[in-house]
């Protein structure tokens, strides 16, 4: 799996700028991975909106080429028109690429408005199956009905697990905790939570609980600390992803990394593309910079991905460098500028 690969000292990553404030915040945040130390040999590629423009293709081969080969790609944020035109090219790459961990850490940045001051929530999402896998139909006479299929696997569920078991240890964390709906969903959660239970034998040092859903929505927003590492499906993530983002600031700060076999890794910003600020000069780069944090660890340039966010964590706690996003007075160049400021 891929924490067990090694990666050159300059490792080949593709460089997907992105739509809208795309480019800025790339600009933004190449240059405060180079500050920081981090050493790669960006190879830039298009997608999305910018590519359709450019080439008439929202994914070109190109693009897939170039992340099949270098396995790991940085990725801005990517238009995609509502409610018709093509489809996702973030979920296309997800499943050509089989990125089954979607990983979002969720930790609290000082300076940044929020209800708590002591948030720190890695959640691993099943990021291939479970409703998603997109089986359904009508049924019944002038479609009075509709039925969803869940699929969950031994195999997708376990690799996901194993996943979150081997990065809490990597990062010296405490606790796993695998949340279902076992209860009322037997077979497909209970299946889950049966590999859970099994992985986690093989992990004695790291503590493992589960918790229901419901119950776990509730736990989040009123004691929000007592999570560790979270494993669960895919519905559950997508849900509790976006309620730890909410928890530390909201999607604008939040990064994460999409993971599958063999090494393939894709680091994003979660937010969009925001056109209405486009082309300002003052979107915030936090949540692609954080992203390339996890990218510099997950090459194992540690150093320099702490670096990186000693720099952040900074500029975002003081008045003058954070975005006026985030209630600060500084555009992205001025942010940026504080964040490699910060890095000493
Ligand atoms: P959005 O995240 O782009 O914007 C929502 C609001 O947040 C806007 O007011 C925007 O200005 C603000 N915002 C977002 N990121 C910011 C940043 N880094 N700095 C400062 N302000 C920021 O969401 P949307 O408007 O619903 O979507 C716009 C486009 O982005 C759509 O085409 C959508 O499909 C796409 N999108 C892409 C991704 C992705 O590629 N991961 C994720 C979500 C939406």
């Amino acid at each position: 799996m891929s924490e067990t690969k090694t990666y050159p000292a300059c490792p080949k990553v593709s460089l997907i700028e992105g739509d809208g404030i795309g480019k800025e915040i790339s600009a933004a945040t190449l240059r405060a991975i180079e500050a920081a130390g981090g050493k790669f040999d960006w190879e830039p590629v298009t997608a999305g909106l910018t590519a359709l423009e450019t080439v008439h293709d929202p994914l070109p081969q190109a693009t897939i080429n170039s992340i099949s080969t270098n396995g790991l790609a940085l990725k801005g944020p990517l238009g995609t028109p509502i409610g018709g035109g093509f489809k996702s090219v973030n979920v296309t790459l997800r499943q050509h690429f089989d990125l089954y961990a979607n990983v979002r850490p969720a930790k609290t940045l000082a300076g940044v408005p929020s209800r708590y001051d002591n948030v720190d929530v890695l959640l691993v999402r099943e990021n291939t199956e479970g409703l998603y896998a997109g089986i359904e139909h009508y049924v019944g006479a002038g479609r009075s009905a509709a039925e969803s299929i869940a699929i969950i696997t031994k195999s997708s569920s376990q690799r996901v697990i194993v996943y979150a078991f081997e990065h809490a240890r990597r990062e010296g964390r405490k606790k796993v905790t695998c949340v279902h709906k076992a209860n009322i969903l037997k077979m497909s959660n209970g299946l889950f939570l049966d590999m859970f239970r099994q992985v986690a034998k093989e992990y004695p040092d790291i503590e493992a609980d589960d918790m229901i859903v419901d119950a776990t929505a509730m736990r989040m927003v009123t004691n929000p600390e007592w999570f560790d590492v979270v494993v669960t499906m895919n519905l559950f993530g997508d849900i509790l992803s976006d309620l730890t983002a909410g928890l530390i600031g909201g999607l604008g700060v939040a990064p994460a990394a999409n993971i599958g076999e063999g090494g393939y890794a894709i680091f994003e910003a979660v937010h969009g593309t925001a056109p209405d600020i486009a082309g300002q000069g003052i979107a915030n780069p936090t949540g692609l910079m954080l992203s390339a944090a996890m990218l510099i660890d997950h090459v194992g340039q540690t150093e320099a991905a702490a670096r990186l966010r000693k720099g952040i964590y900074a500029a975002l706690a003081d008045d003058a460098t954070r975005t006026r996003d985030l209630g600060g007075n500084a555009n992205t160049a001025q942010f940026t500028d504080g964040v490699i400021r910060f890095m000493e």
